[in-house]
Formats: C-alpha cells, structure tokens, sequence
C-alpha cells in the first residue's frame, strides 16, 4: 500500500460544480480515486465533467438535491450501482448560508439550512455507511466551518448545522470505528468561492476580517480539498474525530 496514493478508491463528493467542491474533485482524482459528485444544476454538472473527462478525470455525477431525503436515497443507490456496493470516501461538503440577524430568520430559513446543511450530512452518512464498511477503508470527511466554532456575526442557524456536524464527527468516529471507518472534519475559514462573491466585494468587510486573521489574507479552495486528501490517505489513519481548522488561525488569535 502507499501511503501518499488514493489509486483505486472510489469517492463521493457532494457539491462538486463550484467553490470548494469542485478543487476537493480534482484533488482527489489527482491522487488516483475516482469520483462522483452531485448538485443540483445539471447544465453545470454536464459542463465540469466534460471538461475532467478531457482531463482524463475519471469522474461521473448525477442530479441531487441534498436537502431531500428521496434524492439521498436515489443518489447512495446509484453510487452503490456504479461502484459495486463499496465506498471509501465519503465527502460532504454540499452546504450553503443565508445571512441574517437572528430576530429576522424565519421558519423556512431555519429548515431549509438545517436539512440542506445538517440532516443531509447525517443521513448520508447512515445510507453510505454499509458501503464505507464493506469497502474495509473507509472514510468520512464534513465540510464544516469555523463559524461552529466561533461566533461569526449574522450566521446563528448556519452555524448551529456546522456546530452540529463537529458534534456527530465524534459520534461517528467513535460508533464507526469498529468498522474501519475515519471520520473527521475541516472547518474552513472564509474561503475564495461563488457562495461569498457578494461579501467579497465588500471591501470594508474583507479588511476587517483578514486583519484579525494571523495570516492576514483569505483561503483559496485548494488550500481545503488538500486537507481533505490528506485526511483520506493512509499516511492520515491514525487521525479519527477531529475537527481541523483551515483558516489562516483566525480561530486562534487573541490579540493580533
Ligand atoms: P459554493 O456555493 O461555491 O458551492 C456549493 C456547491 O454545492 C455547488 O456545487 C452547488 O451546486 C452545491 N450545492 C449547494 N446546495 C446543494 C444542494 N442542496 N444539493 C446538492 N448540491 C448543492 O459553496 P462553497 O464551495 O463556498 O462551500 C462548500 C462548503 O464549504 C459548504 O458546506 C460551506 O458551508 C463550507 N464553507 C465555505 C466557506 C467559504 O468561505 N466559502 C467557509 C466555511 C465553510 P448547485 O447550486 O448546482 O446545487
């Protein structure tokens, strides 16, 4: 076995057209696994993987809604079909944020984040588990954030889906073990992808934020999905219910 390879896995990777998701494909595929990957726009879908099967990727995708159980379900049968009943990684990093107040969240606000963030995690997680088992290596790796970590301002719903996923990391770790299956998350910092385009441009904002970031700039999605093949790589097996903040140490830092 080589420790520094993923040839031969197989993976799935959910939100896999945009921002981070789709570096977290390409590095994957770059270290030999081969990959599915969901999101809802099909034209994108279609679109990114031609241009990875002009690169020689060895990707595939379907249409999923992640927030819908039906779709869920549709999505691991037609993994399980296309990888003959086995999986070795599983991603989840499909997610999204509304920005709002906490006085100003409405009911549909609450469960639209909480099934598209949170209740697809998990329950992906309990459909791909008899996979993840029967591949004999398996692993999960969230895409979190550290806004469940920290209080970030304007997020309290988004940050209670991500508080709660680094809190079903270490269930899972522990519960699935046995199993011979990893679990992990990666809490990124503010990350260069469409989901923040519209706050990006807001220059005030960027300032202020990377200036209490220690390495005074933001991420780009390749400083994630690198992480992520780190985690799932042989050379990481002893590494289980951790959640790892990629964030410039914005976490860290008291007084900089
Ligand atoms: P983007 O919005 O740039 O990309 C999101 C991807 O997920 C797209 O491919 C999108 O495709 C897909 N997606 C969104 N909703 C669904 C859904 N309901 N079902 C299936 N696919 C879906 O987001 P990012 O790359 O920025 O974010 C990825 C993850 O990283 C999220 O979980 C986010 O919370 C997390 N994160 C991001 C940070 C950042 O600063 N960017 C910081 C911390 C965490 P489509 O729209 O076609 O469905």
């Amino acid at each position: 076995e080589n420790r520094w390879s993923l040839t031969g896995m197989t993976a799935l990777v959910t939100g896999g057209t945009k921002g981070i998701g789709h570096a977290i494909v390409e590095e994957l595929a770059g270290l030999g696994a081969t990959i599915h990957t969901c999101a809802r726009n099909e034209t994108e879908i279609n679109q990114v993987l031609h241009n990875w099967n002009l690169l020689g990727f060895p990707v595939t995708g379907s249409v999923c809604d992640v927030s819908v159980r039906a779709q869920r379900e549709k999505l691991v049968e037609e993994v399980s079909s296309i990888f003959k009943g086995k999986l070795n990684i599983f991603v989840s990093n499909a997610g999204t944020n509304i920005m709002k107040q906490a006085t100003e969240c409405t009911a549909e606000d609450f469960s639209f984040l909480m099934s598209t963030n949170f209740e697809s995690a998990y329950h992906l997680c309990q459909l791909a588990h008899p996979l993840l088992k029967a591949s004999g290596q398996g692993n999960i790796v969230f895409i979190s954030s550290v806004a469940g970590v920290f209080a970030f301002p304007a997020c309290s719903i988004y940050a209670a889906t991500k508080g709660a996923i680094n809190q079903i990391t270490k269930n899972l770790a522990c519960e699935w073990a046995k199993d011979n299956i990893r679990t992990n998350s990666i809490a990124p910092g503010f990350i260069k992808t469409p989901l923040v385009e519209g706050i990006m441009e807001d220059e005030e904002f960027v300032r202020e934020f990377t200036s209490r970031v220690p390495l005074r700039r933001v991420g780009e999605p390749k400083e994630i999905s690198s992480v992520v093949a780190f985690l799932c790589l042989p050379a990481a097996s002893y590494i289980t219910g951790q959640v790892i903040c990629a964030d410039g140490g914005i976490t860290i830092n008291g007084f900089f």
